[in-house]
């Protein structure tokens, strides 16, 4: 059973339709990313999981139990970054992972948590003088203190330095191993592809596609980009009959081939059948950019794929 179900979760705002129709299972111990444009529907629907938004229609189900109505049950198995708004300026670090530790039966010891996310420096001091990263930290440190089964990670690694977010990500990675179902939702696509198992692309309120991040990077079209510079005369066409192939161009003497994971092979065995060296030979493959920026520019409004 997924730890986390979401089934035709629609949730609108007026006329926006924020969530409009989405649908998505999440494995226990996956780390799974939650992808998408700006105001796609990513945060409402990790709102509806964790229960601080209440569903139009649809169900959402996290160990078995619906976050509105079995509140307390869900509240014991999920962990979620605080607000900033819930937080008193005035609280110290100390303060508040020690009150957070309280809310739970069988809390996290928060001293190794705040050692791990670089807060140990900053326990006396306020909340409302600590900088955006460290204020992220804490939120993550929160988070955490219960020792929940799911955690749900909204822009985790927003505001922090190149070092801390790396720090971050071996600390989620460490959260997993330690059998945490982690729910991330992120803009980095460095961040997806280190971490995540699976990938939900949610555009326009719906989920575009849902795979993992090679899954995701070789249905973009032309993932595979081989470039030459052949010793012959070649003819377009028997290049574009190869199979993957997407498009051919020529430019300058350097020829271009998009395809996917075996045109590569294809390309150069075609060259060899015809003795033609492929000089200053070159390979790119396509990232989790190009696919994002492929499955969420072009998709039509309504459209899934
Ligand atoms: P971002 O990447 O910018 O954080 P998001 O994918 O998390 O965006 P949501 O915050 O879920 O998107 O918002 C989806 C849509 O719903 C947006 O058009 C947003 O303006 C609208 N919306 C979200 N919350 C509310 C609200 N409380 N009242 C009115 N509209 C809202």
């Amino acid at each position: 059973m997924p730890i986390i179900e979401v089934t035709a979760l629609h949730k609108a705002y007026g006329r926006t339709k924020a969530a409009d129709g989405v649908s998505l299972a999440v494995e226990e111990g996956e780390i799974f990313g939650v992808l998408g444009p700006n105001g796609a529907g990513k945060t409402t629907t990790v709102e509806c999981v964790e229960g601080l938004r209440v569903p139009d229609a649809g169900t959402v189900r996290v160990a078995g139990f619906d976050p509105v109505a079995d509140h307390a049950e869900v509240a014991r198995v999920l962990g979620a970054q605080l607000q900033e708004s819930e937080l008193q300026p005035k609280l110290t670090v100390r303060e508040a992972l020690e009150l957070y530790a309280a809310f739970y039966p069988a809390p996290a010891d928060w001293r190794p948590l705040a050692e791990r996310l670089g807060l140990t420096r900053h326990l006396n001091s306020r909340f409302g003088k600590l900088s955006g990263g460290q204020k992220q930290r804490l939120s993550i440190a929160l988070a955490l203190i219960g020792n929940p089964k799911v955690v749900v990670l909204d822009e985790l690694t927003t505001g922090l330095d190149p070092r801390a977010r790396r720090d971050t990500w071996e600390l989620i990675e460490d959260v997993r191993r330690g059998g945490v179902t982690v729910l991330l939702v992120t803009h980095f696509m460095e961040e997806a592809e280190r971490l995540c198992d699976r990938i939900a692309v949610i555009d326009k309120g719906r989920v575009v596609a849902l795979d993992t991040p090679s899954g995701l990077i070789g249905r973009a079209p032309g993932s595979t980009v081989v470039s030459f510079i052949p010793s012959a005369p070649l003819d377009a066409d028997q290049l574009r009959g190869l199979p993957g192939v997407s498009s051919v161009d020529q430019s300058g003497g350097r020829w271009t081939v998009h395809g996917g994971d075996d045109t590569v092979n294809a390309v150069l065995t075609l060259l060899a059948r015809l003795h033609i060296t492929a000089h200053q030979l070159r390979v790119t493959e396509a990232t989790l950019d190009d696919a994002f920026l492929d499955l969420t520019e072009n998709t039509p409004h309504g459209k899934a794929r």
